[in-house]
């Protein structure tokens, strides 16, 4: 007889599976070309869209060219360039001590490690896995509010602490897919299960999801 935490595997492995189909391309939307750029780019996504942040940034990275640039930034010119992101102050301070920390202490470069990322000003575990994922090819699970809200209706975790669940959807699903999962759940939570208005009509995962209001 399978246990509950093998049963629970079996799900995610299925899970994985369809959403690769519906979502081929799945990848991480924030616009950067460089490790720092990511950095930056995700500090700003955090209560702000994808869409919005990708607007503000191009400017941005043509007036703030290197991670020196940043770090001897006046806080509140960078205040203003990011404002239409929210949080600005707090964004703003962020950045700068995050860019000052890496010029100070590591050569200039992103540091690729948790502990590292971690200590910067303005990093968090969702930042820090999404740089160890997107640039140092670092199995890693970022878990934002699709992550939560999803998996949660999945039943594939009970707990809405984004550490806890980290730690327990690492248990459940193949490292090899801890990067892109997320995409694709992002992906199918802009799509489908969408926060008001989930459609479980018309979602793939309708049998395989105990908060479907649509019948399998
Ligand atoms: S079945 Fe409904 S609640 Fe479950 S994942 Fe699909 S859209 Fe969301």
């Amino acid at each position: 007889m399978k246990t509950d935490n093998q049963t629970s595997r079996d799900r995610a492995e299925e899970l994985v599976t369809r959403l690769r189909k519906a979502y081929p391309d799945a990848t991480c939307s924030l616009h950067y070309t460089t490790t720092h750029e990511l950095l930056v780019a995700t500090i700003l996504s955090s209560q702000c869209t994808d869409h919005r942040v990708n607007q503000v940034t191009p400017d941005l990275f043509k007036k703030y060219k290197s991670p020196s640039d940043f770090a001897y930034a006046d806080t509140v010119a960078l205040a203003k360039d990011i404002h239409s992101c929210g949080y600005h102050n707090q964004k703003a301070k962020g950045i700068i001590g995050a860019s000052l920390m890496i010029v100070e202490e590591h050569d200039g470069k992103v540091p690729n490690s948790m502990d590292d990322l971690v200590k910067l000003p303005g990093v968090g575990r969702k930042t820090a896995n999404c740089v160890l994922g997107q640039c140092f090819g670092v199995p890693s699970m970022v878990i934002d509010t699709h992550m939560v809200r999803i998996m949660n209706l999945l039943g594939l975790t009970a707990t809405r602490d984004p550490k806890k669940m980290e730690l327990e959807l690492m248990n459940l699903f193949d490292p090899s897919d801890w990067v892109n999962l997320t995409h694709m759940i992002i992906d199918h939570g802009r799509a489908v299960c969408i926060a008001r208005r989930p459609q479980c009509y018309k979602c793939i995962l309708a049998d395989i999801c105990p908060a479907s209001d649509s019948p399998s």
